[in-house]
């Protein structure tokens, strides 16, 4: 064990994995710490993982000063405002020996930029069309690679499309690129993937992922084409934490514009 009074900053699901982790081995984790107003994680890891084991998680907080001579002894959590600015006067002081810094995970993409392939600077993963196919003909990414997932049981789903996929490659060649709609994310719609989505090569329809920027509760998931409304999607709950999905049918994308675009709205 590398100590036994902890402090961790960020709760997303890798930190609030760790507080319960370094619980079960015997230390003791005083705070969880989170700059956002919420969760970066699972609501099922907040509860599982922080609540049942009376971990507190301060929101809306950050670390200001760590102290220790050879090794951490001591730090101190303040609020802060809404521009994240550390609040003076709300300092909390924790006598602790470890931190651990939870703080973001980007994928690791040397040989998708080596190769030459398109990036979604939003993502940091290779921009890909409707069937994982990177903008290099016979190159496809999918999982972590291509945007961070919260669950494998989606990553699972892309690499068998992507598997597919690449074998048609092969057996029928290249995918024809005569109607291409590109995908747009808008307000708190930070990306989509798919990106592209070649109608043509949709056989049913399309399963588009996207995160948004902050929590909503009851929403609407709008999409639109040519400034109309082409389809809605109602959710009780959407966060950062969790990753969205919905799925565009083909004879709806067949009516769309070359561009269409996804938003979010408080129902
Ligand atoms: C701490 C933690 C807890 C999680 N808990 C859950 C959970 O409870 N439930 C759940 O559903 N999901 C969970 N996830 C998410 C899930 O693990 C990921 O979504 C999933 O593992 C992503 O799969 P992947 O194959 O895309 O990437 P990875 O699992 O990261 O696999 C990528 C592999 O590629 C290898 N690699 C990288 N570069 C190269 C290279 N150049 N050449 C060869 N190999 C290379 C890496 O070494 C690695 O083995 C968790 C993730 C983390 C980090």
């Amino acid at each position: 064990m590398v100590g036994r009074r902890v402090v961790i900053l960020g709760s997303g699901d890798i930190g609030l994995i760790m507080a319960r982790r370094m619980t079960l081995e015997g230390a003791k984790v005083l705070a969880c710490v989170e700059l956002m107003p919420y969760s970066g994680g699972l609501t099922r890891n907040i509860v599982q993982c922080l609540q049942d084991y009376d971990i507190p998680l301060y929101l809306s907080h950050t670390i200001t000063a760590i102290k220790g001579k050879s090794r951490v002894e001591q730090v101190t959590v303040s609020k802060v405002d809404e521009n994240r600015v550390p609040i003076p006067g709300t300092e909390i002081v924790f006598d602790c020996d470890t931190v651990l810094l939870s703080v973001g995970l980007i994928p690791e993409n040397e040989l998708t930029r080596e190769a030459g392939i398109g990036m979604d600077m939003r993502t940091n993963g290779a921009s890909v069309y409707e069937n994982m196919e990177t903008n290099v003909p016979g190159i496809f990414a999918c999982g972590n690679v291509m945007h961070v997932h919260d669950l494998v049981d989606f990553v699972s789903a892309e690499s068998e499309r992507a598997g597919a996929a690449a074998a048609d490659y092969i057996l029928k060649g290249k995918v024809p690129t005569t109607q291409v709609i590109d995908v747009q994310a808008k307000g708190a719609v930070t990306y989509t993937v798919p990106q592209h989505i070649r109608v043509q090569n949709v056989e049913k329809s399309v399963e588009l992922f996207f995160r948004v920027n902050r929590v909503f509760g009851n929403a609407n998931i709008v999409v639109t084409s040519k400034g109309e409304k082409i389809a809605a999607f109602k959710r009780e709950h959407v966060a950062p934490g969790e990753m969205e999905r919905i799925i565009l049918p083909l004879p709806l994308l067949q009516k769309a514009d070359a561009e269409i675009t996804v938003t979010v709205e408080e129902a």
